[in-house]
């Protein structure tokens, strides 16, 4: 089962676990799913468009009515307390999201100061200059991090071929205050096993985030025969908790669990 894809820039507010009230801005081009992983439980179904030429950059919505979007909607009285870049897919792809992340700030600290920007990125692209850039106008930016080497991140994100997990940790290593988000899953593939969750944790240990967030199958996700024989499920609640305690007790982190 999946959800829809979102036909429009804004959406929401959604109440949201992690976030309480947030207005969600979606980047993609029109109704469509664009990502350069294709998560074996992304809940909008298998990832359509990997990667775009650079002469399709005017199929992603014009900067300028993205911003009269978020415009009216923090001049309108719905109440939401973040604006979180995330949308169908992975809304750093967008080609002047740096120049966008500074326009968006400026407009909440001028409406509504009160408002926190946020983000909900994939980590693909964060060792770019301009991605790093843009954090200076994101009040919180959340990275996700599955898992901790790289034969498990080709099973379970399914990047695009020129993506190194590696140079995606390191890349993390060098991003200040940054929250990690990470999903966990049981059956083929796993994440849960003691040799994943030790190498999660080497990984952890590096980038030391201010705050690491898991979750586990709690949404729907892509139907099993899309992808032949693949077989996740959710993770017991016991095994979730017990990852946190050892976040928490073995190594010192600030961990959730959502
Ligand atoms: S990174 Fe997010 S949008 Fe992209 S495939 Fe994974 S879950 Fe879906």
């Amino acid at each position: 089962m999946v959800l829809p894809i979102k036909r429009t820039i804004i959406y929401g507010p959604i109440n949201s676990r992690r976030l309480g009230f947030s207005l969600g801005i979606n980047l993609t081009p029109q109704g469509k799913k664009y990502c350069d992983f294709d998560c074996l439980y992304c809940h909008y179904g298998k990832t359509e468009y990997h990667k775009l030429n650079p002469d399709d950059d005017d199929i992603f919505p014009e900067m300028e009515n993205v911003l009269t979007e978020i415009e009216m909607a923090l001049r309108s009285d719905v109440e939401f307390s973040y604006l979180t870049f995330s949308g169908n897919g992975e809304p750093t792809l967008y080609p002047r999201f740096k120049e966008l992340t500074y326009e968006v700030n400026r407009l909440a600290r001028k409406i509504r100061p009160y408002v926190k920007v946020t983000l909900l990125s994939n980590s693909s692209t964060c060792r770019r200059n301009s991605f790093i850039k843009s954090l200076e106008y994101i009040d919180l930016p959340i990275m996700k991090l599955d898992v901790g080497n790289p034969s498990l991140f080709k099973r379970i994100n399914r990047p695009v071929e020129d993506l190194d997990f590696y140079e995606i940790v390191d890349g993390l290593v060098d991003l200040p205050n940054i929250t990690i988000q990470s999903l966990f899953l049981e059956g083929d593939p796993d994440n849960t096993t003691d040799k994943a969750l030790n190498d999660w944790f080497t990984c952890l240990q590096k980038i030391r985030p201010q705050h690491i967030q898991i979750y586990t199958l709690d949404r729907p996700f892509a139907d099993k025969d899309r992808y032949g024989l693949v077989q996740i499920k959710k993770v017991p609640e016991e095994k979730m908790v017990k990852v946190v305690e050892t976040g928490r007790e073995r190594f010192g982190f600030k961990m959730d669990r959502y």
